[in-house]
């Protein structure tokens, strides 16, 4: 048994003839920038999400990027979101020289605590990130209604929820703009980095495609504002074709081998959460243990690979020490980083495989 934390070598030999024969198409065509299938699977992600545009760009990073430069946040302004995430959720507030200001999160989901919102905000606060941690959605009935009440823009940082639902509604359609991410290991991944935008609103929409293509005005060497190169390429949109026509089934197996996971370690190890009303795609299956770093070298040892996301939440990074933050400020935060452990999940995981790490969790404990 050679166990893979993703195992997107056995997604690829599953669907090898159609992504081979999206990608060979793309190269036949020679429409390496821009070309048909970028329209093609704008269009279909959007219709799946339910928002009027859907936007694809470079990466996640470029996508959280694009947008907040379209709300035009720069020096000065401050932006509220959780420690607990991937370090490109802030570091794209601290690239416009605003300010990343960081709010605690629920210690049952991992997302950003919507009750402990509105005590960050100042006058500076122009808009919230939330993250779909491991690929559940924050609470955004409740971090809309404070956004609304001071005005606030809300972006979803759904890199790692992308086909989950909050309340029958898909994720990425649930705040003013959703962004999402085709790295690899992400639930809908392509061969290299992309991303995409969502929002109903036009001219938001129409900002945001002409930033991603150096500011484009009316035509190609007309130029209204200062942009990017945030293009995603045609051959990672064709993989991403591809691979979303298996996606629903995916997101069903990813939910099965989570539930099976759940009833075999609940009593040996805090299981996730999943409120009522909220499913999750699984982009992480995460376990806690007090005794978390010895439970790892444990599975290391009977060749189970794990990951820890994150070890150390953003308040405590050294590229954000000019913020001030110091140890304690966010305790929920700090202790789930000192306890956390991702386990193998990708929709290709075998019952025996999963009873194999089940077995050994339980000899651990
Ligand atoms: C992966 C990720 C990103 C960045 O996406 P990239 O495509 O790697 O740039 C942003 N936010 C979160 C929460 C992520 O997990």
């Amino acid at each position: 048994m050679k166990l893979e934390f993703i195992d997107l070598k056995r997604q690829y030999e599953t669907y090898k003839n159609e992504i081979d024969a999206r990608m060979q198409k793309v190269i036949s065509n020679s429409a390496f920038i821009m070309g048909p299938e970028i329209k093609e699977l704008e269009e279909a992600l959007g219709k799946f999400v339910g928002t009027k545009h859907a936007i694809s760009c470079a990466s996640g990073t470029d996508a959280l990027f694009l947008v907040l430069l379209a709300y035009g946040v720069g020096e000065g302004d401050e932006i509220i979101t959780t420690p607990f995430t991937f370090i490109a959720t802030s570091e794209v507030i601290a690239l416009l020289k605003a300010k990343p200001v960081f709010v605690d999160i629920d210690p049952q989901t991992y997302n950003i605590d919507p009750t402990k919102i509105e005590k960050a905000i100042t006058p500076r606060t122009k808009g919230i990130i939330a993250v779909n941690l491991f690929g559940q959605c924050a609470d955004y009935d409740q971090i809309n209604a404070v956004a609304k009440k001071h005005g606030l823009f809300v972006i979803e940082d759904a890199a790692q929820s992308f086909g989950s639902e909050y309340q029958g509604r898909r994720s990425c359609s649930l705040s003013d703009v959703g962004c999402t991410s085709f790295f690899p290991a992400k639930p809908l991944g392509c061969f290299g980095d992309g991303g995409m935008i969502f929002l109903n609103d036009d001219s938001k929409a129409d900002v945001i495609r002409s930033l991603r293509v150096h500011g484009m005005g009316k035509d190609k060497y007309d130029n209204v504002r200062i942009g990017m190169n945030g293009r995603m390429d045609t051959l990672q949109a064709a993989v991403v074709l591809a691979k979303f026509a298996h996606y629903p089934q995916e997101i069903k197996d990813r939910q099965s081998k989570a539930q099976y996971y759940t009833q075999g370690l609940s009593k040996a190890v805090k299981t996730p959460h999943l409120k009522d009303g909220y499913t999750s795609v699984w982009a992480q299956y995460s376990v806690c243990s007090p005794r978390r770093d010895d439970l790892q070298k444990f599975l290391k040892d009977a060749a189970i690979p794990t990951a820890i996301h994150y070890p150390m939440p953003l308040h405590l990074q050294k590229a954000f020490a000019h913020l001030g933050y110091k140890k304690g400020d966010f305790p929920v935060s700090e202790k789930l980083s000192q306890e956390i452990l991702a386990l193998p999940m990708h929709p290709f995981l075998k019952n025996e495989e999963q009873d194999f790490i089940i077995g050994k969790i339980k000899e651990f404990s």
